[in-house]
């Protein structure tokens, strides 16, 4: 049994979910052809569709909203989050931006040429975008155990070094403008990275002059699996191992949606002074002037309470200890999932939770919809419908994994309601015999997952 790991807040304002019937959950799910993306949230009790921007701030944030200082050039509140990123990244360099992607869209466009080539542990599918965009190439370059379901190293997230190595021997180093590592590497599932293996990284960049950069979404919850797993960290604070991971790097893009503790924000660092007066021309032109970056200023003071407040160790214990309790309960009911989980999100394995439903009939999204009926709960299949398509032929190619994830918002849910996602999707493993497999009968040709309609078999 996990040890219960105490919210580490009491709760000040509520907000009422839908408790819904089984027959209201069986008319929203058909309305909405059996796809989850198409639900309103009214129609759902628990969302774990995802960790970004659905975090519950805290009382400081909202009274630093209040504290807004809404003046275009200068706010006192861009001077205060300048500080905390100072403090926390050891950056002087950086600007806001709406948010993650706004980010990659300036650094991309700078740095990206067509025909470049730009490794990361494993890019997220916005920053792939971003480079691709540019006609540049992503390449991701994961441990091998990264793509391993079962394999429980502790730090699957990592750079796979030798791969790295090989890359740049064959594209050449004039052809790659900068090298990235995702922390934690949110592709395979929110899996850390090492520090010793971020170290190596840079290492290998420095050597052939490449600048390294950090997509540092889940940073704090990274240093936290750091803390926990690496050799020489225990005794190191936090903030001190976000320090030296940041000291490595050229600069870092940032979704603040997640590890910063808002729903909405961005940042962009970079060290070099060239660079960096491009990135301020480039964010005027697409973004906003260099002081707000397309947010309000008290969206700014909330950003930089919410990225200390997300380096407190107490916090990071109750954060990734709420997603290990819940991937524990389900373990116990023999339910499959990824192992180790990661930092943000549960994945089931829908193949072997499903073992009757062909990858044709889509499993995982099979299982978002029974999920869904059975407790109102909201996942997202990230499997066939999401990375399937069509090859030259015209035959259907599936994904390698069939996986149901279950993002757990920061802050919103207490152990009793992961007690409630636990019990049901137990039930419906109980019953897993009567979930029939769906068939698309509506599709768009890309990105079809946020609009494909299904019916069941
Ligand atoms: C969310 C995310 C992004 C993109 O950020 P947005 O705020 O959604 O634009 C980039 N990289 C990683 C690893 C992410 O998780």
């Amino acid at each position: 049994m996990a040890q219960y790991i105490l919210e580490p807040f009491k709760i000040k304002t509520v907000e009422a979910i839908p408790i819904t019937t089984r027959a209201e959950r069986a008319q929203f799910i058909a309305a909405a052809g059996y796809n989850i993306f198409l639900l309103p949230s009214r129609a759902v009790t628990i969302d774990l569709l995802t960790d970004s921007g659905t975090t519950a701030m805290s009382d400081q944030q909202w009274a630093g909203m209040m504290a807004g200082d809404e003046a275009y050039a200068g706010s006192r509140n861009y001077y205060h989050l300048q500080e905390v990123v100072r403090e926390i990244f050891g950056f002087e360099q950086f600007v806001p931006t709406h948010q993650g992607r706004g980010a990659e869209q300036v650094l991309f466009g700078i740095l990206a040429q067509p025909g470049n080539v730009i490794p990361n542990n494993t890019h997220f599918d916005t920053t792939r975008a971003n480079v691709e965009a540019r006609g540049s190439v992503a390449v991701d370059l994961v441990i091998p155990e990264g793509k391993d379901p079962t394999n429980r190293h502790p730090f699957k997230g990592n750079m796979h070094l030798a791969a790295l190595e090989t890359l740049i021997a064959q594209t050449g180093v004039a052809n790659i403008p900068l090298g990235m590592i995702t922390i934690t590497n949110n592709a395979v599932g929110g899996q850390p990275v090492a520090l010793e293996n971020i170290r190596a990284t840079k290492a290998i960049l420095a050597r052939h002059g490449i600048p390294f950069f950090i997509d540092a979404c889940r940073y704090a919850e990274n240093c936290y699996f750091i803390r926990q797993r690496e050799p020489g960290y225990r005794n190191k604070s936090i903030q001190e191992i976000a320090r030296e991971i940041f000291s490595y790097a050229d600069g870092f893009t940032m979704s603040a949606k997640k590890d910063g503790l808002v729903n909405i924000g961005g940042l962009l660092a970079a060290r070099d002074p060239a660079l960096f007066e491009q990135i301020q021309n480039r964010l005027i032109l697409t973004e906003g002037f260099i002081s707000y970056g397309g947010l309000a200023r008290r969206d700014l003071e909330a950003l930089a309470c919410g990225l200390e407040e997300a380096t407190d160790e107490k916090y990071l214990a109750y954060r990734t200890g709420q997603i290990a309790y819940l991937a524990e309960r389900l373990l116990e009911a023999g339910v499959p999932i990824v192992e180790p989980p990661g930092g943000h999100a549960v994945f089931l394995d829908a193949k072997r939770f499903l073992p009757h439903i062909p990858q044709a009939h889509f499993p995982a999204q099979a299982l978002t919809g029974a999920l869904f009926l059975e407790g109102g709960i909201r996942g997202v299949e990230i499997g066939s419908v999401m990375f399937g398509h069509t090859d030259a032929s015209g035959a259907p190619v599936y994904a390698d994994l069939e996986l149901v994830r279950l993002a757990i918002p920061r802050r919103v849910y207490t152990q009793a309601h992961l007690d409630y996602v636990a019990e049901v999707i137990a039930a419906v493993y109980r019953q897993r015999d009567s979930v029939r497999g769906l068939k698309m009968i509506y599709a768009q040709p890309s990105l079809r997952h946020f609009t494909a309609r299904f019916e069941p078999l």
